[in-house]
């Protein structure tokens, strides 16, 4: 997908790059199906709201969204074992699109989910949609059906007007929801936003001192994760050399974990148990439990829809 409808006050990517819109499925369907025939084995579906996919050009179908039925088509071909999506938006996250967690096995068990923020008063200034109840209500349901969910997001402290009782219950939600991990912006003024006549009022000290604070809790949270997988074998879909090490490379879990172990270049593409032994709060080392796996070729593509 391009573009996007909403109007986010500080986001410029309406202006820049228009209204939503979607590649027809049958033409997606193709396109993948062609990728795994090359050896693809995980494909990342791509939108700025991308489960709003298809929501005007198609209809639904026993009850499920267009963004469904793609899930669905795509999770029937061979060849493709892992399928990724990025960014829904709580907007149209209904109870189809949860369920898809429970009979999609190829959907991995990790969402990038954007908050933004924890306090209602500046989602409304963010032009944001939704509440933070609606927005934990869907994450609390897709841990129903995916209890080992890894779970991301994208947060912006110091927006104008952010005071500290509205950054208390950024802290609070974020805390409550232990983020696996997330992507922590200081706000700054983009021109020709409607944020932008708002300036930029709040000091970089208070930006970078509420940045520390997430990223602390972030840390303990990760680490926590990690932690838990230590003693335990996974599936890494090797992506390529490590950037430190003689015959290191690293890959990825489903849950979107980055993993680095000693391996061979020949597993690059292919997806290897590897068990765990040592962690840090961002990455997970170990050994792997198979070996003999053949070479493939290529590791993962993005699909823009
Ligand atoms: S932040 Fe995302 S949803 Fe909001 S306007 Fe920008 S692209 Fe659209």
């Amino acid at each position: 997908m391009q573009g996007c409808n909403m109007k986010c006050s500080y986001c410029i990517v309406p202006k820049t790059r228009g209204v939503e819109r979607g590649r027809p499925m049958d033409e997606i369907i193709d396109e993948i199906e062609k990728l795994a025939a090359n050896g693809t084995r995980e494909v990342t579906l791509l939108g700025q709201i991308v489960n709003q996919y298809g929501i005007r050009e198609f209809p639904f179908v026993d009850k499920k969204s267009p963004f469904v039925q793609l899930l669905e088509r795509v999770h029937e071909i061979e060849g493709i074992d892992r399928i990724r999506f990025t960014s829904p938006h709580p907007v149209g996250f209904k109870q189809d699109l949860i369920d898809c967690y429970a009979r999609l096995p190829k959907l991995v068990e990790y969402i990038h989910f954007p908050m933004q923020s924890g306090s209602n008063r500046i989602l409304k200034a963010m032009r944001r949609p939704y509440t933070i109840e609606k927005f934990k209500s869907i994450i609390a349901e897709l841990r129903k059906v995916r209890p080992d969910m890894y779970i991301s997001t994208d947060i912006i402290v110091g927006f104008p007007g952010e005071t500290d009782e509205d950054f208390e219950l950024t802290r609070q939600a974020f805390e409550e929801v232990g983020f696996d991990m997330a992507y922590l912006f200081k706000y700054s003024v983009r021109p020709g936003t409607t944020a932008e006549p708002l300036g930029d009022p709040i000091t970089k000290e208070q930006k970078e001192q509420r940045n520390q604070i997430l990223l602390e809790i972030l840390r303990k949270s990760s680490l926590a994760r990690n932690e838990a997988l230590i003693g335990k074998n996974e599936d890494v879909l090797f992506e390529g050399p490590a950037k430190k090490g003689d015959n290191m490379f690293v890959g990825r879990t489903a849950g979107n974990r980055v993993v680095i172990v000693k391996a061979s270049p020949r597993l690059i593409g292919q997806i290897v148990p590897v068990h765990f032994t040592r962690v840090t709060a961002s990455t997970l080392f170990g050994e792997l439990v198979l070996e003999g796996v053949e070479a493939g070729v290529n590791v993962t593509t993005s699909v823009a829809v």
